[in-house]
């Protein structure tokens, strides 16, 4: 595959635009440059907010109706553009080909074509009360929202976020991942091409501490922030928004439980697993990496799940026939194998994986790990207690009901977890039991977007998604009619 170049820009007030010092663009799966982007600081954060904040003037005022066509054409062209788009995210991340065109684009137009929708079809409500007079309720844009994205799947998170925003009235500053520009900047580009007015969607790229994302989020003129990224960045960020008093969204790190049941279809269970365990080289914060196998079937899934695992191929994001791609740079690699050898020194057993795979050049210089299965570790080790962010997963038997919720539930994380079982009144106690914000039951991945999604305990702040995302990204008015 010819290496493209890219020469990122930031896109501020409807014009692509160079501003601080450029910094370089690495493919995980050579860690070759591929580009360089800009370095945004404050001149340019003050820029896409001033922008903004004269765009949201008349976007805030424009009928939700035409900014729902402006939003289609929007989607429009991503679903026109699926094929550059998934390539961009492969240079961008290292995932594969293969995960880049199941589903994946379409569902990034789809976050944007929903809002557009749902801000249409979804608002207002009356309570007329028993003296004739009437309360109504009136939902309506906020301000400049600044939107905040991690590394590891930016297309998606950012239309997750652009969609209501841009869809409730709302103008937007997008900072994407240092280690991640390239995506947002072609959705810029295809924004731009749909019409979308000058600043009603801006993106500053940059770096999170003491450059972009920082003086974003102390910005006076951002009223809103939806984060998504670290537990650690998002407390840093609301020390810092908390000066100015501002609407928090967080979507923090997770390290979901996969309970897989006796009863369950053992094939289907290893399928999922692997899904759940491996999807984005592991680098999901939906990931569910601490597998807990009912004991009467623990010994076959383990010899399945190692099987279907050793057959998975690491490789060349481009090759069709790779499962698995790169990590998303050196130091993270280093950071994930550093819960690998921890392990070694413990009495679990890597059963499979653990080492960097023998690869052909230019692979060979790319951040790749082998998935990694472990047994024999304690629920309180490391390794089963904190965000590992790559292929590594471990497994462990347990016996009853009860038990297992109290492992599922024992980590200070609560973003989403995966149930296995073919019974019924199990899997609604179970589900009801266990502390997450999503729970999938047979299943990963799947969820409509009128469903709210978020993080208990250290995995978040608040929900998105339907009406959810409407509380968050709309002022709620209530105006007390007399009949007088
Ligand atoms: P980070 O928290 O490091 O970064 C996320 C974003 O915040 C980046 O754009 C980053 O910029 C920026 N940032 C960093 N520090 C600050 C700051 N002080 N002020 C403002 N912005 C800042 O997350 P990662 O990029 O490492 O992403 C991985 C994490 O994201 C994992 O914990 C994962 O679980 C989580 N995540 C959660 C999801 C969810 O839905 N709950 C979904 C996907 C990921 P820069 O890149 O320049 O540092």
């Amino acid at each position: 595959m010819e290496r493209p170049f890219f020469t990122v820009q930031h896109y501020i007030d409807g014009m692509f635009v160079d501003g601080g010092p450029r910094f370089e663009v690495f493919y995980p799966a050579t860690n070759e440059v591929i580009g360089t982007a800009p370095e945004g600081g404050r001149a340019e954060v003050d820029a896409a907010v001033s922008a903004a904040s004269r765009a949201f003037k008349s976007w805030s005022r424009t009928p939700a109706a035409e900014r729902r066509l402006v939003l289609k054409r929007f989607a429009q062209l991503i679903r026109e553009n699926e094929a550059d788009l998934a390539a961009t995210e492969s240079w961008d991340v290292g995932r594969t080909m293969r995960e880049n065109t199941h589903g994946y684009i379409p569902r990034i137009a789809a976050n944007i074509e929903f809002f557009a929708d749902f801000a249409v079809t979804h608002g207002s409500s009356a309570y007329p009360m028993d003296n004739g007079y009437i309360n109504y309720v009136l939902h309506q844009p906020v301000g400049v929202a600044a939107l905040i994205t991690p590394w590891n799947i930016p297309m998606l998170l950012a239309t997750w976020k652009l969609g209501p925003a841009l869809a409730w009235g709302n103008t937007v500053v997008l900072k994407p991942a240092e280690l991640t520009p390239l995506g947002a900047w072609k959705l810029a580009q295809l924004a731009d091409q749909a019409g979308l007015p000058p600043g009603v969607f801006n993106v500053v790229n940059g770096f999170g501490p003491e450059s972009a994302g920082q003086y974003l989020t102390e910005h006076p003129g951002v009223r809103l922030i939806s984060f998504t990224g670290e537990t650690t960045t998002g407390k840093a960020i609301m020390t810092v928004a908390a000066q100015s008093l501002k609407r928090l969204s967080f979507e923090l790190g997770g390290k979901g439980a996969n309970i897989i049941f006796a009863d369950a279809d053992l094939e289907r269970a290893v399928n999922i697993s692997m899904r759940s365990s491996f999807f984005n080289q592991g680098e999901l914060c939906l990931a569910a990496p601490r597998l807990l196998v009912q004991r009467p079937v623990y010994e076959q899934f383990v010899e399945k799940f190692v099987a279907a695992t050793k057959a998975l191929k690491v490789g060349d994001p481009f090759d069709h026939s790779s499962n698995i791609g790169a990590l998303i740079a050196p130091e993270h690699l280093q950071r994930v194998e550093g819960y690998v050898h921890g392990v070694r020194n413990s009495t679990a057993e890597i059963l499979t994986g653990g080492e960097r795979p023998l690869l052909p050049a230019p692979f060979d210089k790319g951040n790749y790990l082998s998935p990694t299965v472990i047994v024999g570790t304690q629920h309180s080790d490391r390794i089963c207690q904190e965000e590992v962010f790559g292929p590594v997963v471990t497994v462990a038997p347990f016996d009853e009901e009860d038990e297992v919720v109290a492992i599922a539930n024992g980590v200070s994380y609560g973003l989403s977890s995966v149930l296995q079982t073919r019974d019924l009144g199990r899997a609604l106690r179970v589900a009801a039991a266990i502390e997450f914000g999503t729970v999938w039951v047979n299943d990963f991945f799947v969820r409509d977007l009128r469903a709210p999604f978020g993080g208990a305990k250290q995995s978040g702040i608040g929900r998105e998604g339907g009406h959810y995302g409407l509380e968050f990204f709309t002022e709620t008015k209530t105006v007390c009619l007399s009949n007088v």
